[in-house]
Parts: structure tokens; C-alpha cells; sequence
């Protein structure tokens, strides 16, 4: 072999390089493990033109590009679709951004789209900034009232967003007359089922058009994965929604896929202890003198309690089902300064955004401040939400004891 001068211009690639490209090693055929191989592609390799030319991204048989669906995505598209009762399914960067699609997918200048007074913070932040800026307006229903939601609809409606229950103040819709109504209205609706998960009521059979799941929540599982799904029964608006996937490129990472994929095994089980854990740390809660309202769709005085019984519980399910999330109001003669200290003075319960990991999470909410009014069937006071996790609930209970033990004048 001539050895070649030392160029200081061009460097010579070490000899590896190709190899560590172009490798013969291929996994075995038969290999069968639990979890899926993690597929990553932006450029996916086709054998020849005629099925560079021919392959439809469309049909899930065959694969074009990274952003248009590998075997990971397939399989987690696919298992999202079963777990909501759905045929189809697209996945978004995050639960938001699935909220976001839908809006872009199905909503044009001049048409309007109606929210629930409890919708999802940043949901109504878009209709209020880009929906607007787009042409698209936007009222908002009482989602307890039914004839709210009834006084709203025009020609210009064209989709209505439904939550049960509500994140924050856990208010429970007739979900089904809600549905009915949008269709006689020939108006379609969207359900964000991030509380029911797939699991608490199958929303396609309450008549829901497109469910929508932020998958950050209860199927990552771990607090450390931001995903959200799209799923519909209808091929038609399915297609709608792929194609405006497809111009908009919001894709995945194969690696977040993998994560998810991981905790879809364990998510009922996740999912029933956490319901399990919260109804007995909100009893407690109930309990103590300075609460005068608890929200929590599985408890009889919450708002919306009869609408929860109705879709949630079953013969399956005498005792229902229901997400590890719940609200408890505070008496409003408290100085909001001891509600902060109260909720600063948890140990187990950190302060944080999200729910459905591993770690109990609480937050303090301004609900007038944050919404304009007092929200109906709402008692006055300071409102504090507690999110489940995967602790003992024993634990949890003493952790609240002690913390309202430890600020003075707190009943
Ligand atoms: C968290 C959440 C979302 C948004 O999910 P991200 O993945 O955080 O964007 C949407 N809806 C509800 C009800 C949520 O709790």
C-alpha cells in the first residue's frame, strides 16, 4: 500500500468510516422482545424507482419518510386507536399541539368554534391569539348548561370542544347530550379525553367525532415525555386530518414513541390506583374545616356528578372510573398568603404543572382571576388541585396533616 502524504487541507477519514455506515450486520429475522425496536428515519430506503414512484404514505403498508410514519409510529398510531375505541389515529409533538391540529385541520376563515368555560388554559389561548388572527371565532358554553351550549350554535359553527371532566374545576358534561346536539346541528365535536385516557368511558360510543389525548399525561406515565394524540372512527375526517398533517409536519421522535409505547402495559393499572389513591386522599380532604367544596366527578355533591355516573359507571364498573385529579376549594375568609404557604409546606406533593406520573403534584389556582368570573356551581374561596401519583396514600394523607397543621388559622 502507498502511503499517502499527510495533507493538512483535506485530513484523511479514518479507515472505519464507510463501515460504520454501511454495515452487513443485520438483526436476526425471528429476534421477539417485549418492547418494540426503536425505528428513527428522515429518509427512508426504497429497492427501486417504480416504489419510490408508487408508494402512498396513505396506505400503511408501505413507508415513504421519517415524518410520514415508521413501524414505531404505526404501532403506537395503531394501539391509541384501539384504547379510545377509534379506528384511526395521528400523533402530534404534544397534547397541545394535537389540540392545535385539530383546529387547523377542520376550521376555516369565517367559520366559529365553541369552548366549555373550563376548557384547557392554552386551548382557549389559541382560539383567543391564531384562531383569531386566522378568521376563526370563538364563544364560550357553560358546560353544565345545556341550552348554553344550545343559544350558540349559527351557520358559522362548525366544531365544538368538549372536556369531561374539566381539569381544573372538574365539572362533568352531559357528554352525550352534548353530542346529540352538535349533531343535529350537523356541527362536529371534539373531545379532549386526556381525564378518561381511553379508559373511564369510551368517548366514540358517548357520539364524540374526534378524540383528542395529551399522552404526556397517563400513558407516558413518567413525567417525562411530551406527546398527544388524534383519533376518529370516521375515514373521511381522518384523511382531513392526516393530510393537514402531512402540510404542516408536525412530526415525532421515535425515541418519545418508545417511551410511550413502555407505559401503555401498565396504564390501567396506573391509572385505576391512582383513582383508588385520590377518592381516599380527597375524602380526607373533604373532611378538614377549612374546606367548603370538593371537585371530583365521583363525589355525589360535585358538579356534574350525575353526568359521571352516567357515563362512567357501568356493570364492569359499578364504582366507575375516574382520573387521580382533583380540586378542593378553600374557605375564603383564609388569607391566600397561608393557602401558598400550605400548599409550600407539602413534602411529598411537589409544585408543578401535569399529571398522571409517578410524583403527586399540587398547584394553587386564582379561578376569578383567571377565568373573569366565578365559575357556576362553584362555591367561593381559593381553589388548590392535587394530582395523584403512584405514592402511598397514607403517605400522602400525612404529608397534608402535617402541612395543615403547620400554618396557624387555617380552618
Ligand atoms: C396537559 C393537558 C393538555 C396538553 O398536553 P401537553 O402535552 O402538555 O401539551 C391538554 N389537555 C389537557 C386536559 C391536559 O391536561
Amino acid at each position: 500500500m502507498t502511503a499517502i502524504p499527510a495533507n493538512p487541507v483535506t485530513p484523511a477519514l479514518p479507515a472505519a468510516s464507510t463501515p460504520l455506515i454501511h454495515h452487513p450486520y443485520r438483526a436476526p429475522e425471528g429476534f421477539l422482545a417485549p418492547q418494540l425496536p426503536i425505528y428513527q428515519a428522515s429518509t427512508v430506503i426504497f429497492p427501486h424507482l417504480k416504489a419510490l414512484r408508487s408508494r402512498d404514505w396513505r396506505e400503511r403498508d408501505g413507508y415513504t419518510y421519517g415524518l410520514h410514519g415508521t413501524p414505531s409510529t404505526f404501532t403506537l398510531e395503531s394501539r391509541l386507536a384501539t384504547l379510545e375505541g377509534g379506528e384511526h389515529c395521528t400523533l402530534a409533538p404534544s397534547g397541545l399541539s394535537a389540540i392545535a391540529h385539530v383546529n387547523l385541520a377542520l376550521l376555516s376563515h369565517g367559520d366559529e368554534v365553541l369552548l366549555p368555560s373550563n376548557a384547557y388554559g392554552p386551548s382557549l389561548a389559541l382560539a383567543k391569539g391564531e384562531l383569531a388572527q386566522f378568521g376563526i371565532t370563538h364563544k364560550v358554553y357553560d358546560p353544565l348548561d345545556l341550552s348554553s351550549l344550545k343559544s350558540l350554535f349559527t351557520e358559522r359553527t362548525r366544531l365544538v370542544w368538549l372536556e369531561a371532566a374539566g381539569s381544573v374545576t372538574m365539572e362533568f358534561p352531559d357528554l352525550k347530550a352534548m353530542t346529540a346536539l352538535c349533531k343535529t346541528h350537523g356541527v362536529l365535536s371534539a373531545l379532549d379525553n386526556t381525564w378518561g385516557a381511553g379508559l373511564a368511558f369510551n368517548p366514540f360510543d358517548c357520539g364524540v367525532d374526534v378524540s383528542v389525548h395529551a399522552l404526556t399525561k397517563y400513558p407516558s406515565g413518567g413525567g417525562d415525555v411530551l406527546m398527544g394524540s388524534i383519533v376518529t372512527r370516521d375515514s373521511v375526517l381522518a384523511l382531513q386530518i392526516k393530510l393537514s398533517h402531512m402540510r404542516l409536519g408536525t412530526g415525532v421522535s421515535g425515541h418519545d414513541v418508545a417511551a410511550i409505547l413502555k407505559g401503555l402495559p401498565s396504564l390501567a393499572l396506573r391509572y385505576t390506583q391512582q383513582d383508588r389513591s385520590a377518592r381516599a386522599v380527597a375524602a380526607y380532604l373533604k373532611g378538614q374545616a377549612g374546606v367548603v367544596q370538593l371537585l371530583h366527578p365521583a363525589f355525589e355533591d360535585s358538579p356534574g356528578h350525575a353526568h359521571w355516573r352516567n357515563h362512567c359507571v357501568n356493570e364492569a364498573q359499578p364504582q366507575g372510573l375516574a382520573a387521580g385529579i382533583f380540586s378542593v376549594v378553600f374557605r375564603p375568609s383564609i388569607v391566600l398568603a397561608r393557602v401558598d404557604a400550605f400548599c409550600e409546606g407539602l413534602k411529598l406533593f411537589k409544585l408543578g404543572y401535569s399529571w398522571g406520573g409517578p410524583m403527586s403534584l399540587v398547584v394553587p389556582y386564582e379561578l376569578v382571576s383567571l377565568r373573569g368570573t366565578q365559575p357556576s356551581g362553584l362555591l367561593p374561596g381559593h381553589l388548590v388541585r392535587f394530582c395523584i401519583g403512584l405514592e402511598d396514600p397514607q403517605d400522602l394523607i400525612a404529608d397534608l396533616e402535617s402541612a395543615l397543621l403547620g400554618v396557624d388559622h387555617f380552618s
